[in-house]
Order: structure tokens, then sequence, then C-alpha cells
């Protein structure tokens, strides 16, 4: 047993753990401000991990350079921080890892675990509505999972644009989430194969996000719902490379009143907006627990508190819905 350094702590909780305290994380990526919906995501991921002693670590998304937003990593750890979540080292990024996403890549192709693609959107859009495919099939229609190796060559010598795929068949069919829930991702017939590293040359989240939790020892993943099918592909990437899968929890989202879940990119309420609107990050954060069934009604909590009673079991199993005005009745 030993005590962790709070490296980013407003209080001083020092909670002993052991070796065998969960390892959890948040992984943002600095696409814009977080909206409430992903610091609740957080919060809860916070405080699920802290309630058991464990360490909490925050690692940045940021491979698809083409989507991260300038200075916005800036604002989101100040608004983590700002709401009470503290972590245990300095946060790592993705776009220093693409040599370790290699390695794995080359495991990957070396056992004949991925094949090049050459489909573009249009061709899979198109190979998807012909007569003969099965009813249900989404996702990737397998076209060029049994190419000619001499064709495959050519192309590849050619410069033919192409992404690369993971193989599904064999995968298992259903995924089973930490809170129960059961996805059927169908993989090898409806989702199919899926792309690990992508036609402009940057490694899939799919790959990344998987190869960083399992080698950064996270034992639990807690995070929307939305990814619930993500954790059936990345439980599949670790299987073929042989890592460790850490247990995937994924919670309900919260959802605005037109039932569309919140979006950086639709100006949803983030931390500055409710400051803005005279609420405190108590507020916010307290508003945030009642909608995680973590404390009643009306009632400001503390991160102690918070981390002292969070119980897994009594975040609800439905969408909650953010009505602003709610939040009033969290103000001191
Ligand atoms: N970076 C992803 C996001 O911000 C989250 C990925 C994850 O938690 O696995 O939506």
């Amino acid at each position: 047993m030993w005590t962790i350094s709070w490296t980013n702590s407003a209080a001083d909780f020092s909670m002993p753990h052991s070796a065998l305290a969960p390892v959890g994380r948040y992984a943002p990526s600095p696409t814009g401000s977080l909206h409430l919906g992903n610091l609740r995501t957080a919060l809860a991921a916070w405080a699920h991990n802290r309630s058991r002693g464990g360490r909490f670590l925050l690692r940045i998304e940021d491979l698809d350079r083409p989507r991260v937003v300038e200075g916005s990593e800036r604002r989101q750890l100040a608004d983590l921080a700002t709401l009470g979540i503290d972590w245990d080292e300095e946060p790592g990024r993705q776009s220093d890892r693409s040599s370790i996403y290699q390695q794995h890549f080359e495991r990957l192709r070396m056992n004949r675990l991925v094949y090049p693609c050459f489909c573009s959107r249009r061709d899979i859009r198109t190979a998807l509505s012909a007569p003969h495919i099965e009813d249900g099939v989404t996702g990737y229609p397998g076209t060029c999972r049994s190419l000619e190796p001499s064709i495959v060559t050519q192309r590849l010598a050619k410069g033919d644009q192409h992404c690369w795929r993971l193989r599904t068949d064999g995968a298992p069919c259903e995924f089973v989430d930490g809170l129960g829930v059961t996805c059927s991702p169908g993989f090898g017939r409806n989702m199919g194969d899926f792309v690990v590293l992508r036609a402009d040359g940057l490694f899939a989240y799919q790959l990344a996000c998987a190869v960083d939790d399992s080698s950064g020892g996270i034992t639990e993943v807690l995070r929307g719902s939305d990814l619930l099918e993500s954790g059936a592909r990345q439980t599949w990437v670790l299987e073929c490379l042989g890592l460790p899968v850490p247990k995937y929890i994924h919670i309900p989202l919260m959802v605005g009143e037109d039932g569309r879940r919140l979006a950086k990119r639709r100006g949803s309420d983030d931390l500055a907006g409710c400051l803005t609107r005279g609420l405190d990050a108590e507020c916010v954060r307290s508003y945030l627990a009642w909608t995680l069934g973590q404390c009643p009604w009306g009632q400001r909590t503390t991160m102690q508190d918070l981390a002292a009673r969070f119980d897994l079991k009594k975040i609800p199993r439905e969408e909650v819905v953010y009505r602003p005005e709610d939040m009033d009745a969290f103000r001191s």
C-alpha cells in the first residue's frame, strides 16, 4: 500500500491504494470546448475511480490533427480542473505516439490480420445497396477482403489510395459491457472489418485508443454509451494483439430537450457558458452529480462527497435530458 501524490489536487484526498487499485482515464479530443455531457462523463469516470482509491489519468486524443482546434486542449484541462477533477500524471498525447501505433500495426500485418482496402466511400455505398447483399449489412461489405495478392501488389505499387482494415472474421458477435448492456456488432456480417490505418496515413481511433488504454495499464474505461460499439471493436483489436483488455463501462448520455445528444459543434452549454450565467463550478458539478443519480435534487456536492459515495449502480439506465433551468436548483 502507498499513498499517491495528487498532482492537480484542489483538495487533499490522500486516499491509500494498493497495486490492485483500478486505473481509470478520461480521454478528450481537443476539438472544441467540453460540453456538459463530456464533463458529466469525465466526472463519472473520475468518481468511479477515486471512490475505490484508484489512479486516474488523462489522455489527449489529438491524433486526428485536421479536427484539432487551437487552444482547446488548454481550455479543456482548465475546465476539468475547475470542476474539481484531478489526475495523477502529466497527460499523454496521442500525437506523440505514432511510432507505438506503427509497431502494433506491423504486428497485425505480419499476422495477416489487416489488409489494404481500396474502396472509396461511394464504392462502399454502392456495394451496400447491391441486391445480393445480406439484409442488415451496414458497415463494410468486405469487397477488398479477399483480393488476389497479385492485384494487391500491383495496386500498392501504383500508389492507389487505400486504408487498412482489421479482419473481423472470427470475432465474437456480441459484446457485453461492464453495465451489462449487450451490443451486437455482428462482426464480419453487418458491421464488418474496420479501419485501423486511414487513407490519409493517420492511425484510426480504434487502434490508437485500444493500444493506449492497454499499454497505459488502464484497467477500466468509463465513457459514454455512444462508444459502446467501440468497446466491441477495441476488445477485438486487443485480442488480435494479445494485449490485456480493460473493463469497458458505457453510461447513457445526456441529451438536449430535442432528444439529440449534446455536441461541441452545436454550441451546447459548456462550463464557460454556465459561469457567464452566474452559476458556480460547485453548482454545475452538483447538477451533473444529480443527473448521475449520485446526489439528491438541489443538494450541493463536494468532490470528496462524490468520491466517497459514488455508486455505479445508481447511474440512470436511460438518457438524461439536459434542461438548463434545472441547474438553478443547485445554486448556493
Ligand atoms: N476522444 C473521444 C471523445 O472525446 C473519447 C474516446 C474514449 O473515451 O474512448 O469523444
